[in-house]
């Protein structure tokens, strides 16, 4: 099983959809399909699977600006996305609930239309003049038309790594979580640093403890709103971690420790491939 939010089906078209006539076409093309989300949530159909409709549905939809977004192809079938005003349909169903019981594809598409929506919401006006943006390339980009700055989707990579030594792994746990649940560090890489440096500073900050090296595992897309979470496993000094910045207990596990945890009642907080969180762990759990 793969991770959700990666594998997409979708080839994004990247030269293609320069071309307006390429991106007119594809609206208009029987098999085009357009996701709807609604305040970062996703607008459900009558038989409770995600509201999937022809781009030509959506002429009498109240669509929020850029209206559809051209996510890409599968196979021929051109895919867009749209979000539509919140007070014109009831709520999307919970973005996460629904993406854990999507099939596989269909989640990918929907976390590159909610990373995409939620881009354009927060980026109507230039940054740079605030002049309204303009849509291109099927609204895949924006282009200040007084100032002409681009201004491209984000993507804002996070390292996420399971610290260890020896046959002991550190996990912590923030205060929002529910109670008994211990998993990976995490954080925001910053300007200026390399993935290595980011788990090193990451690890210190939140445990105190001193990463030795750091090997990359995987990466997977996390819509939340546009994070890309850059999956390492840390070998660590031994010592009493101490927990700090957004983490309230941290400790060492034992594998048999770690099982009981995963295997037991955490199993209830999100199927196993839904975060790379839980591939770290389970990477750890049989290298050993
Ligand atoms: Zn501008």
């Amino acid at each position: 099983m793969h991770l959700t939010f990666t594998r997409s089906p979708l080839d994004h078209g990247a030269l293609q959809r320069a071309d307006p006539a390429f991106v007119e076409a594809s609206r208009n093309h029987p098999a085009a399909r357009v996701i709807l989300l609604t305040n970062g949530d996703v607008v459900m159909s009558p038989d409770a699977e995600p509201h999937i409709v022809h781009p030509a549905e959506t002429a009498m939809m109240a669509l929020q600006p850029p209206g559809l977004v051209f996510l890409g192809l599968e196979d021929d079938a051109p895919w867009f996305a749209a979000s539509l005003q919140p007070d014109s349909v009831p709520p999307g169903l919970d973005f996460r609930r629904a993406t854990m019981v999507a099939d596989h594809d269909t989640a990918a598409i929907l976390g590159r239309a909610r990373a995409i929506l939620t881009w354009h919401a927060r980026r109507r006006y230039c940054s740079n003049c605030a002049t309204p943006n303009v849509p291109h390339d099927g609204a895949t980009k924006l282009i200040c038309p007084s100032c002409a700055t681009e201004h491209f989707p984000r993507t804002d990579p996070s390292v996420i790594m399971l610290p260890f030594s020896g046959d002991r792994c550190v996990m912590g746990r923030q205060p929002a979580w529910p109670p008994g649940l211990f998993a990976t560090l995490a954080g925001f890489m910053e300007p200026g640093e390399t993935i290595e440096e980011a788990c090193a500073r990451e690890v210190r900050e939140e445990t105190g403890l001193k990463v030795i090296s750091a090997r990359y595992i995987a990466s997977q897309p996390w819509p939340f709103p546009s994070t890309l979470m850059i999956g390492l496993m840390a070998e660590i000094e031994p010592g009493e971690p101490v927990a700090a910045d957004d983490i309230e207990e941290a400790r060492w596990f034992t594998r048999e420790e770690v099982r009981e945890l995963y295997e037991g009642p955490m199993m209830r907080w999100g199927p196993p491939h839904y975060s790379i969180s839980r591939l770290l762990i389970d990477t750890w759990l049989k290298s050993g």
